[in-house]
């Protein structure tokens, strides 16, 4: 059923050039300048923007003794559905229980009229993936030093029954020391059960093991995090992750992951015993895969050159660890 007007827009659009896609999400209104609890025990100065994800933005703010932290802020209007609500009291239940010199700390949870809060650390120097863009790929030594840090925090997470199920250079954040800081919580399950298997994963992990998009019906568990692992890795060393060459598209994504599809490039010098460490640790059955403390004493971790430190330097350029 065309009514003229209609018709008469259709017409205009098909003559004029198209016009560029618009922008239609409405920011919602930023945080008040002083968040506070409805109880008013706790007080924060908003005193910047540090990023946004999925469904939350993330400010910098001032406690009232002047400390630093981030706070992480979600609209109360996005959480009218059973859902999102529900995904967002897990990720606070996990994550406040979390306590690891390597996991993003959080601090409070609280609430005004329009929105939830968290405060967590803050990390100053952003995320391993703000990085990789400044310095296109990162030299091995620095890849044991980040991944050490992060096995760490995997191993404490696995041992406390927690899958973070969305490992990826953007989660992995980085304090002022440039030390590796594990956050965003939102898609981490928490194994109940012994034994128990995940059959389902909301949103679209980034490294995503083959287990979890071939073996519904079999479910997945903590190996998930390790094949991500692998997939950070490589990414690290190679300059870009390993399933995703030449092309953005999903379904390709998926079943390069499916044949445990990738190439180390030839141009780039990856060391042998990283290119061995990572194709254990990309095995396509679970299993197989090698366990968090037997990769950190792989050649590749014991047999090179580990810094004390990564200088703040790094940001830009290689740091020298002759
Ligand atoms: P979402 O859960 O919506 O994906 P994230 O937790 O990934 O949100 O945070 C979104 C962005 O906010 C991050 O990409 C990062 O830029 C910034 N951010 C998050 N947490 C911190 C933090 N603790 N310190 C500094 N910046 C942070």
């Amino acid at each position: 059923q065309t009514t003229p007007q209609k018709f008469q827009k259709k017409h205009k659009q098909a003559d004029a050039p198209p016009l560029p896609r618009q922008n239609t999400k409405t920011a919602p209104p930023s945080p008040p300048r002083i968040i506070s609890d409805s109880a008013g025990h706790l007080q924060f100065h908003r005193v910047g923007f540090l990023g946004e994800g999925g469904f939350a933005r993330v400010y910098e703010v001032k406690d009232t003794r002047g400390a630093r932290l981030a706070c992480k802020v979600v609209t109360k209007s996005s959480l009218v559905s059973k859902k999102a609500k529900t995904k967002l009291y897990a990720e606070i239940k996990i994550h406040r229980a979390l306590e690891h010199p390597n996991i993003v700390d959080f601090q409070d949870c609280f609430e005004d009229d329009d929105n939830v809060y968290m405060t967590l650390e803050l990390c100053a120097n952003g995320s391993l993936m703000d990085m990789l863009r400044r310095r296109r790929r990162f030299t091995e030594p620095e890849a044991r030093f980040f991944l050490v840090q992060l096995i760490g925090a995997c191993q404490y997470m696995h041992t406390h029954q927690v899958i973070h199920r969305d490992l990826k250079l953007g989660n992995l954040f980085l304090d002022s020391h440039m030390n590796v800081k594990v956050g965003d919580f939102g898609l981490a399950a928490l194994i109940e059960n012994p034994g128990e298997r995940k059959k389902t994963i909301c949103g679209t992990p980034n490294y995503i093991a083959p287990e979890v998009l071939f073996d519904t019906a079999n479910g997945h568990s903590f190996e998930v995090d390790i094949w991500s692992i692998g997939v950070i890795l490589y990414t690290l060393v190679v300059g870009r992750p390993p399933f995703q060459q030449q092309t953005k598209d999903v379904e390709a994504i998926y079943q390069r992951i499916r044949d445990n599809q990738y190439e180390f490039p030839a141009d780039r010098q990856i060391s042998t015993s990283a290119q061995e460490l990572i194709q254990s640790i990309l095995a396509h059955d679970p299993q197989m895969r090698p366990p968090l403390l037997d990769i950190i004493e792989n050649p590749f971790f014991t047999r090179g050159t580990f810094p004390p430190y990564i200088p703040s330097s790094a940001y830009d350029a290689s740091p020298d660890f002759r």
